[in-house]
């Protein structure tokens, strides 16, 4: 008999990074309750209310709007193995670590795949896509990511959807980040298919992706010659059990629904447009205090995400050991860079029930102590000054 660990005793952190975000209390005492079948009538009829839920923050009527098991990568898998199929031309929109990673989706499943590629931290223009849908045959499908959670670029997305539909295509939007942190507006900016995550700014843990999928999305799914690609992951299967049917194809994550049945509540409550304010409010005066900390954003001005804020690194500084003094003396977690980004940015997430004034205030005195370790000059209590004169304003 191996030696039994003690009971884990996880720490209460502050979550301040890239998500996981932090999770309020009655999401976690939702994942606590007791388990019921898959096909419960009472689970069957939570199921319609997270699909409402879920449409009320998609801001869309679509029918086909479901929780994928799976983290916000399986929703990308999903909708990309639904509307593609081998030797569809796909153009992707590729200026951080999501754009990357959709483009090689795209590529495995069979896509001929055109990048549209800006430098990490811009947005990708208009006219960038208009350009690559001329060189098309028949383009497919324009995907783009709405929250670039790599480098807090905010991509505008209703001009590349225009486009999209102009030449035939059908347009996707990566919103993992950016649901329930900022306007999302699946009908009025006519996006066809759209997945996200549950632990950015719905915060719920990690488990399940919603996605949505409009008229021309469904249409696109019934016309396919070849079956999706992915058994799991194929909708034509998933809308029978989440449909009127609830024929059996895998165990739905009962107490991940319970759990994000309870975050879309919490949304609900607070009302979408409180929500978003809340957000801009935290993040502009994290701007503020960051600033007065000489502390530089690494995303193009004017395409600043609220809810993700990517910081540059000052010159010669040891990132790592700034977030070990944060993580190890103040409980905080912020996130380092990826990709070509490593080593040269922090991300400080304000999601959900992390964007607060309490945690900006916090992160910013801690900031100071652990820039002040580094031996860079700060001015005492300046940046917390700056960030309650920017709440002030
Ligand atoms: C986090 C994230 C994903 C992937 O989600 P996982 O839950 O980590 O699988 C995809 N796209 C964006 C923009 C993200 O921020």
């Amino acid at each position: 008999m191996t030696t039994v660990p003690g009971a884990f005793a996880p720490p209460a952190r502050v979550l301040l990074g890239p998500g996981p975000s932090d999770v309020h209390p009655r999401v976690l005492a939702a994942l606590a309750a007791p388990l019921v079948g898959h096909l419960d009538p009472v689970f069957v009829a939570m199921m319609e209310e997270v699909k409402s839920l879920l449409r009320f923050v998609f801001a869309t009527e679509n029918a086909l709007t479901i929780p994928i098991s799976g983290t916000g990568s399986a929703g990308m898998e999903a909708c990309v193995v639904n509307l593609v199929e081998p030797g569809d031309e796909v153009v992707v929109g590729v200026n951080g670590v999501f754009g990357t990673r959709l483009a090689e989706v795209a590529t495995r499943a069979g896509a001929t795949v055109t990048r549209v590629e800006a430098p990490w931290g811009r947005v990708v223009r208009a006219e960038q896509v208009e350009a690559a849908l001329r060189n098309c045959r028949q383009p497919k499908l324009v995907a783009l990511i709405h929250a670039e959670t790599s480098t807090g670029a905010w991509q505008p997305l209703e001009d590349a959807a225009r486009l999209a539909h102009d030449h035939g295509a059908l347009f996707l939007a990566d919103c993992v980040t950016s649901l329930a942190g900022a306007p999302v507006e699946i009908d009025r900016w006519g996006i066809d298919a759209a997945y996200s995550g549950t632990q950015k700014c719905l915060s719920c843990p990690p488990g399940l992706s919603p996605i949505t999928f409009g008229p021309r999305a469904v249409e696109a799914l019934r016309r396919r010659k070849t079956p999706v690609q992915s058994w799991y992951l194929d909708l034509t299967l998933l809308e029978r059990y989440w449909g009127e049917e609830r024929v059996y194809h895998h165990t739905a994550p009962i107490s991940m629904n319970y759990a994000l049945r309870e975050a879309l509540r919490l949304v609900a409550e607070e009302g979408l447009a409180a929500r978003f304010a809340r957000h801009r409010a935290n993040h502009e005066a994290l701007a503020a205090g960051l600033a007065s900390l000489g502390l530089a954003f690494a995303s193009e001005e004017g395409h600043r995400l609220p809810m993700l804020n990517a910081v540059t690194v000052p010159d010669g500084m040891d990132e790592a050991r700034v977030r070990r003094r944060l993580l190890d003396a103040h409980g905080i977690e912020i996130g380092g860079g990826l990709g070509p980004m490593k080593g040269r940015v922090w991300r400080i997430g304000l999601m959900g029930e992390s964007s607060r004034r309490a945690h900006v205030l916090l992160l910013l005195s801690a900031l100071e102590d652990a820039l002040r370790a580094e031996g860079h000059r700060v001015a005492a209590g300046a940046a917390l000054a700056a960030a309650q004169a920017a709440y002030a304003a």
